[in-house]
């Protein structure tokens, strides 16, 4: 295995630099995965193509029969105007790839090469799945419409995502939930309008919805979830008031049950402050990407994969589930699966969050990726 790694560290990282120069947003990563088909064509690996539109699957048949692994990267880039300079900077203006999925394609590129090697050796199969679109659209969803977890039929599902948390050559571990549920709602608060000189003449759809968002922060008291109005827009001028006002908000959970009693606790408060200043309403909530739950087992076996691979000393556990969304969830409702966080912290790079102007990696960390993906899926399928 180790020989193999060595082998492909250096086209790894030329992968990345490839993909991180041309970066492509969420369903339109047509240069994207005609590239990783070519590698794969390279590699003399085998997939389908397109499936969601931009999406890959490829598959490595075990030389002994087993149980089948998916392993998921995802490709897409965001609107942002990269301020790195390096020599494989963004060559698209206001494209970046700021969330490392570039990363995650050439460490999952790097894995298939070192299975593919030694695929007579493998109990089962491999599938390695790049998806499209993961940042807020959803391309997990609709790769399993079209058929990825069929034929043959997967077992376990693993994704790793860098982060700037923990150093290179470090993971960040976790049972449980690991990544929320970004839902997301849109109120339209109606009201009468009127002479801005006036008010008491009007049932003004401003005061109404400032007061909705203040009654929210005091009343909407529940654990692990977070609300926030996000967007107002109402009125357009100095005297006159509107007859109606509009809002957007996020309603993120990290937990199920809180999760479903959330959508009718946020219309309860509408619904009384709306009722107090003679106004009605129209609320849409929408369920968006599910909570990501790494299973206890698959978490396992990755943690001792990494005992392997990267030293004990190197895994970190850690409890605090972000409220950010990750559509992994998709594939972790289907099958046991684990999400893992990957340091990229290292040698005076990596220091910065996801999604910012100013993210970078530690190359190193790729090569950390590629053995651990390995391992996990030679520990998985053994
Ligand atoms: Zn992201
Ligand atoms: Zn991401």
């Amino acid at each position: 295995m180790n020989s193999y790694i060595n082998e492909i560290s250096a086209k790894v990282i030329e992968i990345r630099r490839y993909l991180h120069a041309h970066p492509e947003l969420a369903f339109e990563e047509i240069n994207t995965s005609k590239y990783i088909c070519k590698i794969l064509d390279e590699f003399g690996i085998k997939y389908k193509y397109p499936i969601a539109k931009t999406g890959i699957c490829a598959l490595i048949k075990g030389g002994k029969p087993g149980k089948t692994i998916l392993l998921r990267a995802d490709m897409d880039a965001l609107p942002i105007k990269e301020e790195v300079n390096c020599d494989f900077k963004s060559k698209t203006e206001g494209l970046m790839h700021a969330c490392g999925h570039d990363a995650h394609t050439a460490i999952m590129l790097g894995a298939a090469y070192v299975l593919n090697k030694m695929k007579d050796e493998l109990c089962g199969n491999v599938k390695i799945v790049f998806q499209p679109a993961e940042e807020g659209v959803g391309g997990a969803e609709p790769m399993i419409k079209e058929g990825v977890m069929e034929n043959p039929t997967v077992d376990a599902a693993f994704a790793f995502h860098v982060t700037h948390l923990c150093k290179t050559g470090q993971i960040l571990v976790k049972n449980g939930p690991v990544m929320g549920a970004p839902d997301e709602f849109d109120i339209v608060i109606k009201g009468k309008g009127g002479h801005g000189a006036h008010p008491e003449e009007c049932n003004d759809p401003i005061l109404t919805a400032s007061d909705f968002i203040t009654t929210l922060k005091e009343k909407l008291v529940l654990n692990n979830t977070v609300v926030t109005v996000t967007a107002v827009e109402g009125g357009a001028t100095y005297n006159i008031i509107p007859d109606i006002a509009l809002m957007k908000g996020t309603a993120r959970s990290t937990d199920v049950d809180t999760r479903n009693i959330l959508e009718g606790r946020i219309e309860e408060i509408l619904k009384a402050v709306c009722k107090a200043h003679g106004c009605t309403y129209d609320y849409n909530f929408r369920y968006m990407y599910p909570i990501t739950v790494n299973d206890e087992g698959m978490t396992n076996i990755v943690r001792k994969a990494a005992y392997k691979v990267l030293g004990k000393e190197n895994v970190i556990e850690y409890d605090t589930c972000p409220m950010l969304g990750e559509d992994f969830s998709y594939f972790a409702n289907l099958v046991p699966g684990a999400y893992i966080k990957l340091g990229i912290n290292g040698n005076g790079k990596g220091e910065h969050a996801l999604h910012s102007s100013k993210f970078d990696i530690d190359e190193d960390a790729l090569k950390h990726g590629v053995k651990l993906a390995v391992q996990t899926v030679i520990d998985y399928l053994a």
